[in-house]
């Protein structure tokens, strides 16, 4: 049985089709790139998989239970974790804060009940923020602040973690290292799908991609299929390329 089973998935905004059909499975411990130009769905995926969004139709599925259109906090309590693709700490809170907030009894992400200062740590060690605990998110660098985004989604203590363009707007040295701690992920057993709008830092991190077009299923294959694949190529061609 795969972790994860999104069957016909399709979600509407008034007329707009944002995805069409879309159906995807995860393996336990695989990582799986999900891609697609800007606009074409991916996030309204993750969205919908999370609960934040009700479905127009399709099912998802998560360790074989139906878990579609349930309350965010069930979804994130059943072993499911996203970290958007923007960043939204609590500027006035500390970096310790913002993740023990994630761990909170009446958090709308409710989990077991507060974390102890040793586990807050262990969550941000993780990620390599464990030296940044006492900061103040404002001061932290960007790559910085998506760590933190990271280490919020680990203190829900996910097994299979929805990340939405993690690498935005990190140099080459950030996403190599952001890269080599996903790796780590996997490793400690957690299952991932990484959204990226290109194939950037997916080639040498996800098993296999899948893209989306217009909120179409266009393709699947390995970084190297997907890479060479003509149509996925045209796809591109009027955004800023694969
Ligand atoms: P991607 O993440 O691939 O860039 P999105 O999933 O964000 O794409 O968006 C897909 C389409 O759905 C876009 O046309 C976007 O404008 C639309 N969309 C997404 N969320 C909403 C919303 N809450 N209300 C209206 N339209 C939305
Ligand atoms: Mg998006």
């Amino acid at each position: 049985m795969s972790l994860l089973e999104v069957d016909g998935l399709t979600k509407t905004f008034g007329g707009l089709i944002a995805v069409d059909d879309f159906s995807l499975s995860v393996e336990r411990g695989e990582i799986v790139g999900l891609i697609g130009p800007n606009g074409s769905g991916k996030s309204t995926v993750f969205n919908c998989i999370m609960g934040l969004y009700d479905v127009t139709d399709g099912t998802v599925r998560f360790d074989g239970e139906d878990i579609t259109d349930d309350a965010t906090h069930e979804v994130v309590n059943k072993g499911l974790s996203r970290v958007s693709q923007e960043s939204n700490p609590i500027d006035s809170m500390s970096v310790a804060g913002n993740i023990e907030l994630f761990t909170l009894p009446n958090s709308i992400v409710s989990f077991h009940g507060g974390a102890s200062e040793a586990e807050i740590r262990e969550y941000a060690a993780r990620i390599d923020i464990e030296d940044e605990l006492d900061q103040m998110p404002g001061e932290l660098p960007h790559a910085d602040v998506r760590r933190l985004e990271i280490a919020k989604a680990l203190a829900t203590e996910p097994e299979l973690l929805l990340l939405d363009e993690p690498f935005a707007g990190m140099n080459q040295a950030e996403i190599a290292e952001l890269s080599a701690q996903i790796e780590r992920f996997r490793e400690e057993g957690m299952t991932m799908v990484v959204v990226d709008h290109n194939m950037g830092g997916l080639m040498d991190l996800v098993d296999r991609v899948v893209v989306l077009n217009n909120g179409d299923f266009l393709a699947a294959g390995t970084p190297e299929e997907i890479a060479e694949n003509q149509r996925v190529q045209e796809a591109y061609l009027a955004g800023e390329g694969l």
